[in-house]
């Protein structure tokens, strides 16, 4: 058995209160000024999943719209933002003093447009939603939605699951731990054929009945799509059925990426350049295949920001969403990773002079 100790919610209040101080005391801020005149060349992808229009319902991978907007602000205010092809153009060319930042919005959710798009057009910052196909129009629960449907009821305060052949046991005591044993199940269910994560999944589900009222998110239709193309928002794909590519053959990785990428360029009328791997992951012979699909990028789901150097179907990104949505977060977060990238660049270049 697996028992949690219960000591992950003590450490991450600590952390918490490190993360707030750094940013009301101003320190996050003055680092990324110092960054900004420092002349680093950097472009940040700021990639969310879900808004929420309701800050006490808040989805897996969800973040409530008045923090979105908070974001949002902040991006703006502190950096260049710009749409995906602008940001790539501007890595490559890599002469750039400024720092550049695009918000990316993974799967297709409708709420992206009743609680996103409003915030985006509001000031003017352009976005990239990246489409999974088959589930345009539908509606469709992912199975990861489905867990966290399960792990966040509030009538379930324990649950007891298998992981292979081994027992596992947590108690669900607040928001942080529900999201932690959320993540280690679908962790978990990533590595499954689709025939055993459907078995896990109904086997869950009938331990802990969901509420039947429940109900489940519902996509981006074609009409809604249309609507946001006004010059803020634009598309990429994000496959056919958002399956973990590495497992499929060489054949079936070329139809999810071109078939995603032909739909949406059929219905929209207009070329559709990028690509977001499903789950974020991907091997060298998934890469070498998005390139053949024609698209001109691919983003991955590792944490950081891209640069010069930065390969274009391997761009890098800052995943939002869970548990630690504040502003103060994320600025923290990435005030100290800037200062680290910052601190090697201006080291190199001193060395160079
Ligand atoms: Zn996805």
């Amino acid at each position: 058995m697996d028992e949690d100790k219960g000591d992950i919610r003590m450490k991450v209040d600590f952390k918490d209160i490190a993360k707030d101080l750094l940013y009301y005391t101003g320190i996050s801020r003055s680092l990324l000024w110092i960054l900004r005149i420092s002349g680093c060349s950097m472009w940040l992808i700021f990639t969310y999943h879900r808004v929420s229009g309701d800050s006490r319902n808040n989805g897996y991978l969800s973040i409530p719209d008045y923090l979105f907007e908070q974001h949002v602000r902040f991006i703006k205010h502190n950096f260049k933002a710009v749409s995906m092809l602008d940001g790539l153009e501007t890595l490559q060319q890599g002469n750039s003093k400024d720092i550049y930042a695009t918000i990316n919005l993974d799967d297709g959710y409708m709420d992206n447009y009743l609680y996103a798009y409003p915030i985006l057009k509001k000031y003017h910052v352009p976005a990239t939603v990246f489409l999974a196909t088959d589930f345009i129009g539908k509606r469709h629960i992912f199975w990861w939605d489905r867990v966290f449907r399960v792990v966040s009821s509030r009538r379930v305060n324990s649950i007891e699951f298998h992981m292979d052949s081994k027992k596992m046991r947590f108690s669900l005591d607040g928001m942080q731990k529900r999201f932690f044993v959320t993540n280690r199940i679908n962790s978990f269910l990533k590595t499954k054929s689709e025939k055993e994560r459907e078995i896990f999944i109904e086997d869950l589900e009938k331990s802990y009945p969901p509420v039947q009222d429940t109900v489940p998110a519902v996509m981006l239709g074609w009409d809604e799509i249309k609507k946001m193309m006004d010059g803020y928002i634009s598309f990429g794909a994000h496959t056919k059925t958002h399956r973990d590519l590495r497992t499929l053959d060489d054949e079936e990785v070329l139809e999810e990426l071109r078939g995603s990428k032909k739909e949406i360029e059929k219905r929209l009328g207009t070329e559709i350049a990028g690509f977001s791997y499903p789950f974020g992951v991907f091997d060298e012979r998934v890469k070498a295949l998005a390139e053949k699909a024609g698209f001109k990028y691919a983003r991955t789901t590792v944490q950081g920001f891209n640069h010069s150097g930065t390969d274009r179907f391997l761009l890098i990104n800052i995943t939002v969403g869970g548990p630690d949505v504040k502003l103060s977060f994320l600025v923290s977060r990435i005030s100290a990773r800037l200062l680290k990238i910052g601190w090697i660049l201006l080291y190199r270049t001193g060395k160079k002079r």
